[in-house]
Formats: structure tokens, sequence, C-alpha cells
């Protein structure tokens, strides 16, 4: 998160939604078709959702938020490190993309470098696809940054919540993904020098769309391990997305136990720089977040709430598989 968020968010119907977005509905049965016509993607309530839903751990995603914030050492070329600041100024944020890599190289996955300089930083966004079957190309996004920052001293920045926990939440949704059949793919991205200027997000939009790639929409996560009463979970978007993101609110309805928000006033995260470029996108964050934290030495795994994070993530991994129509 870039900026301090003051926005008042709606709450949600939670049946309101009518959705639309990407080839198929998503009403409860099957639906959803591929370009061959025979593969029929797996609907919200089936067990195949439910067994991928249920295969998210509460303990790894915290474990790899202590790792990114510096409660608990990392393995780095066979050496203890303590990543005491992912700040895109400072050494930390390569030492946390090293761990990162890591991590998705021993789920198998093959990991792709997106190297971008950027004002005065030079960093990477780390990238993963899981594949479409059929030949479609159109692609969901699913994606955090894993850089922090402190307005004090950028040298000391856990940023456990601001964003070691939207980048556990996607490191855990890739290892539960993996290995499942889609009917879209999904590319699963770390970004970057998010705190500088949403640098990462900016080289992976540039570099999707020379391409031509077309992107479905992104689903980006970002300080989802603070505290809330009322466990709500805002969804962040702007009004000509709401379709897209009604996936998101489905998906907080069955696959966690926390309440939906909705807010249509966009900023402060990656989630913008794909809406600026006509890609629907949304925000999962945390509703009022306990702000006393934000971008200091404070922002450390002790006042994370674990269980919170592991509903977010239940939350996210069902949005992005119904997204890209899972089918096995
Ligand atoms: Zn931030």
């Amino acid at each position: 998160m870039k900026t301090r968020i003051l926005s008042f968010v709606l709450i949600l119907g939670i049946t309101a939604f009518n959705i639309t977005g990407c080839g198929g509905g998503g009403n409860g049965s099957s639906s959803g078709e591929s370009a061959g016509g025979d593969d029929i993607s797996a609907g919200w309530d089936s067990p195949l959702m439910m067994h991928v839903v249920d295969d998210v751990s509460q303990a790894n995603w915290e474990q790899t938020v202590r790792q990114l914030s510096g409660a608990e050492p990392v393995q780095l070329n066979g050496e203890p490190v303590y990543i005491t600041s992912r700040d895109a100024h400072t050494p930390g944020s390569a030492q946390a993309a090293a761990y990162l890599r890591g991590r998705l190289e021993s789920m198998g996955f093959a990991v792709t470098s997106q190297p971008f300089s950027c004002e005065d930083v030079i960093s990477e966004n780390l990238l993963v696809r899981l594949p479409g079957s059929g030949g479609n190309s159109s692609r969901v996004v699913l994606g955090a940054h894993y850089d922090s920052t402190n307005d004090e001293d950028y040298w000391d920045s856990p940023g456990a919540n601001d964003n070691a926990s939207g980048a556990a939440a996607v490191l855990e949704a890739a290892r539960v993904l993996n290995g499942h059949r889609f009917t879209h793919p999904i590319d699963i991205v770390f970004f970057g020098a998010e705190e500088v200027d949403f640098c990462g997000a900016y080289a992976y939009v540039d570099d999707a769309q020379a391409s031509g790639a077309v992107i479905i929409g992104a689903i980006i996560l970002d300080m989802i391990g603070s505290y809330n009463a009322n466990y709500q979970l805002t969804i962040e978007g702007e009004e000509e997305y709401r379709g897209w993101m009604g996936y998101a609110a489905e998906a907080i309805s069955r696959y966690s136990n926390l309440d939906a928000a909705q807010t249509f006033e966009s900023s402060d995260s990656d989630h913008v720089v794909f809406q600026q470029n006509g890609i629907p996108a949304y925000l999962l964050l945390t509703s009022d977040f306990d702000d006393s934290y934000y971008h200091t030495t404070d922002d450390t795994a002790a006042h994370i709430q674990s269980d919170f994070g592991y509903q977010a993530t239940r939350a996210a991994v069902g949005a992005a598989a119904q997204s890209a129509l899972i089918i096995e």
C-alpha cells in the first residue's frame, strides 16, 4: 500500500451479484467451456473447489509472513538471513525476491524474472504461470507486492502486514493451485517496488500489453493481515468493474468466514495500474485496517491477525480458481 487509504465502504448484499466477465457463469453448477468445447469447469460448490480451498494452510501463510518480515530467518545460499527490510532501496528487496524464488522453485515452478529500473531503484517482478487449456490465452492475474517501506527509516521495514501478508497469500495460492487445470492461464505475480511508484505493476502491464496479451482481470492483495473486529474484507475497485469484483464477493461468502465490503474508490495499490489501462482489477484488503503500525518499524509479525489472513487467502484462492474456470 503506497499511501494511506481513507475511504468509506458499503456493506454488501451477499447474493446480489450478477457475475459476468469471463466467458462462463458460475452459478453453483458446471459452467464454462474451453475453446475445445469439452472441458467443463467445476462450479463454486463442487468438491474440487472445496478441496482446493481447504488445502490452504494457515501455518504456511503465517510462517511466510514471519520469514518475509524478519521474525524468522530465511536460508539464502545456505546461510540464515533475517530480512529486516524489503524496501526497494535496500538489499533486502533482492533477498526477499531470492527467498520467494526459492519457495516457488521448491514447488516445481519455472520462475520468470521481470527486471526493471524505475525512478531511483532497480528491482524485479517474479512471475509463474499456471497454464490454460484448449488454446485459451486470455489470462487472470493474481498478484501482490513483496517490497516494504518505513516512512522513518527504510532500513528497518518489516512490512508484515504491508505486504508480507499479501505476498504470503499469493505464495500459498501458487502452492494449492499448482497442478490443477484451468480454462484460462493464471499469472501469479510478485510485484517489486510498489512503494516507490507502483513500478512493478507498470512493468508487468507494459510488458503484457506490448506482447498483445489479453488480461481478463487482476486480483491484487495488499494488507490482509491486520485486525478487523468485524472480520470484514474490503473489495476495492471501480464501478465499471463491478462484474469482476463480483467473483471476489462470491468467493468471500462461500470460502471464508469473513464479511465482504465494497468500495468503488480505488487508490494506493497495484490494482490502480491495471485499471488505468482499462483492465478489470480489484484490491482485497482488511476493512478499516489498524493503521497504527502502517509504514513503521512496528509493522511486525507480532501484530498480524493470522486467522484473518488465512480466511482472506481462502477467498483469494477461490476467486482466482473460479475466475480462471478451474476444470480439474
Ligand atoms: Zn505500503
